[in-house]
């Protein structure tokens, strides 16, 4: 071969795997959360969640099919888990231990590695798209508080008088958290459960792209400005040209593991499989150090994981083929398309 051809095949090779590229199969993940209680759970809150999920992946997969971006297809899917009342996540997000609703959240797209994130804001009706705003309509990653309502009133970011986020359900719980606090005695169930709800999306494009998002209340009666992974990149969040996650949990304990970004780290620098990596951050490194929570994981040859360890994490998947999965538990599908 000479040396002109020589230097040409990577083109050559660039622009077929382009074309291959071209024809990848929309594929779209969504979590509504880890800290599922089991015994907690009713029949009414499974199928208004599985109703949920389901409008989401629709959501979402209308983007993906017309042929836009993953960014795309993440954001309507958040949007609608958004504005679900039964998510930890903008309209639902739990209370902190001054009543309020603060609401973090954050995407990135794999391709460019644009990230955009904000945290601790009370009057943005949809997080995520102020997260979005932040990384196409600023030069920076991460606004918080007053700073991010302020660029939230300057980009035209639908606003909500912060009452809109109230939920009872949200309310009873930071009653019981108080109570319990008080007594000075945090049940096991109820310490998982502080943390539910967390909504997340991970997308694969028909051109082969990738992308994460997550957005959440945080946890019930957090205080001090706490701020989770959720809006960390890297900890709840991540999406490189390779790999793309979000997550749900205990948030303190992805961001001292880099939880998002340390499963595609690993998938890409031990060359793991998606789903031992995604298994050994989520169900190794994680518990050793205390935390629990799940996450999901999608690479761009359209492998999905979907690991946790606690009693369930709300999930749904548009597979290759276009079927819909909606499950809740470890050991059931609650139903795939027929
Ligand atoms: N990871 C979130 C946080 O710690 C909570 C969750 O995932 O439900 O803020």
């Amino acid at each position: 071969m000479n040396l002109l051809a020589r230097r040409c095949l990577p083109l050559v090779l660039l622009a077929a795997g382009a074309s291959v590229a071209a024809d990848t199969k929309p594929v779209l993940v969504i979590h509504g959360g880890a800290g599922v209680v089991r015994k907690e759970m009713t029949p009414e809150l499974e199928r208004d969640v599985e109703a949920a999920l389901r409008r989401a992946i629709a959501a979402g997969r209308s983007a993906l099919d017309a042929g836009k971006p993953a960014l795309d297809g993440v954001t309507a899917a958040i949007v609608v888990l958004e504005d679900d009342p039964n998510f930890n996540a903008a309209r639902g997000a739990v209370f902190t231990h001054e009543g309020r609703n603060e609401l973090d959240a954050s995407l990135m797209d794999g391709a460019t590695r644009r990230a955009g994130a904000i945290a601790g804001v009370h009057t943005v009706r949809n997080p995520i798209t102020l997260a979005r705003a932040v990384m196409e309509q600023s030069p920076h990653v991460m606004l918080v508080g007053d700073g991010a309502e302020a660029f939230a009133k300057s980009v035209g970011i639908a606003l909500v008088d912060p009452s809109y986020f109230r939920t009872e359900r949200r309310w009873q719980q930071l009653q019981k958290a108080l109570a319990e606090e008080k007594a000075g005695a945090a049940s096991s169930d109820f310490e998982t459960a502080r943390h539910f709800g967390t909504v997340g999306a991970v997308a694969l494009d028909r051109s082969g792209k990738l992308a994460a998002g997550t957005s959440t209340g945080g946890m019930t009666n957090k205080r001090w400005g706490r701020v989770g992974d959720s809006p960390i990149i890297g900890a709840g969040t991540w999406a490189d040209a390779h790999c793309a996650v979000s997550a749900t949990g205990w948030g303190e304990f992805y961001i001292r593991t880099a939880a998002a970004h340390s499963i595609c780290a690993r998938r890409a620098l031990l060359r793991e499989p998606l789903a031992k990596a995604a298994k050994a951050v989520i169900n190794d490194e994680i518990p050793q150090l205390g935390g629990d929570g799940g996450a999901i994981a999608l690479d761009r040859d359209g492998h999905i994981a979907m690991p946790f360890n606690t009693d369930g994490m709300f999930r749904a998947w548009l597979d290759r083929d276009g079927k819909t999965h909606v499950a809740i538990y470890a050991d059931e599908v609650l139903a795939a398309d027929p």
